[in-house]
């Protein structure tokens, strides 16, 4: 396999073959983020990607997982992605589901029948970077969608069989805007209903607008106890039909997982002990982003 490095991928992921089909993102402008930052956006040849996938049928023939990286797979067409997605299938007999990093634009550029398309050849989970459901705190972080687009996209994607799931950012809304990203997050969640939702926790990255924000005091971080007031928010007042819940990213203080709306009860327990200091945040030295 040839990668064209950094490469990044969900860590539900962590057991799948990973295969480059482009280099970057295709929005690559988020505040905050640098994962893509010095890689210019491109599709791969697919003579390229048809040759990693041959290359893995011979080594590991028995792959049941495959991520298409880098940033946002979905923005190919759906007639680049297909010959792709059919050699996957055709080089792997256990193959069970294909995942990607997608982005709202993306889902929303192809019809439902491409959509269900790219669901029947196992592509049947995306993984999407809402961060925030407050309009005015996704403006300013340049997600280059806005939060209806977020949720139509979610919606579009689950109704044509693929499992979504979605990413929220504890933090990002700063301490000036904290209640407004909480509430307007969970309820941007309860309008998608996805299958999985993961909170992780903004860590400012050199090199981004958002840590040139942090540093001007343009924007100001909570502190860990008030992650958790926004982590309290989130938890009690989305309204989800069935997701497995997760906040054990690297870069959260208090990780915890269970089912929603089943566990509510128990995560809102876990969040109240561990602000009254009975349960111990991960130190500042054991995050990780
Ligand atoms: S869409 Fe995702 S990968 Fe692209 S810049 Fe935003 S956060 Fe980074």
């Amino acid at each position: 396999m040839r990668y064209a490095g950094p490469v990044y991928r969900p860590p539900s992921e962590a057991d799948s073959l990973l295969l480059q089909v482009t280099l970057g993102c295709s929005h690559n402008e988020c505040t905050y983020c640098a994962m893509y930052r010095h890689k210019t956006f491109q599709a791969r040849p697919l003579a390229d990607v048809l040759a990693d996938v041959e290359e893995a049928r011979r080594l590991a023939p028995d792959t049941r997982r495959v991520f298409l990286m880098d940033g946002d797979a979905m923005t190919l067409s759906t007639a680049r992605l297909v010959p792709v997605l059919e050699a996957l299938n055709a080089a792997f007999p256990a193959l069970q589901r294909v995942g990607s990093y997608v982005n709202a634009v993306s889902v929303l550029r192809k019809p439902d029948a491409e959509l269900a398309r790219l669901r029947d050849l196992k592509l049947t989970i995306g993984y999407l970077g809402l961060e925030t459901g407050d309009p005015a705190t996704a403006a300013r972080i340049v997600k280059g969608a806005t939060v209806d687009e977020e949720v139509e996209a979610v919606r579009r994607a689950q109704a044509a069989g693929i499992k979504m799931s979605v990413m929220v950012l504890l933090g990002i809304g700063g301490r000036a805007r904290w209640r407004e990203h909480a509430e307007a997050t969970a309820d941007a969640l309860t309008r998608m209903d996805p299958r999985y939702v993961s909170c992780l926790c903004v860590t400012p990255v050199p090199g981004t607008p958002f840590f040139d924000e942090v540093a001007r005091g343009d924007v100001e971080l909570p502190s860990p106890d008030e992650t958790l007031d926004e982590l309290r928010v989130l938890v009690d007042r989305m309204r989800l039909t069935g997701a497995v819940f997760r906040s054990n990213h690297a870069s959260n203080y208090l990780p915890l997982g269970g089912r929603l709306p089943a566990d509510r009860a128990r995560l809102l327990a876990v969040i109240d002990a561990a602000r009254r200091g009975d349960v111990p945040l991960v130190p500042e030295e054991y995050r990780g982003l």
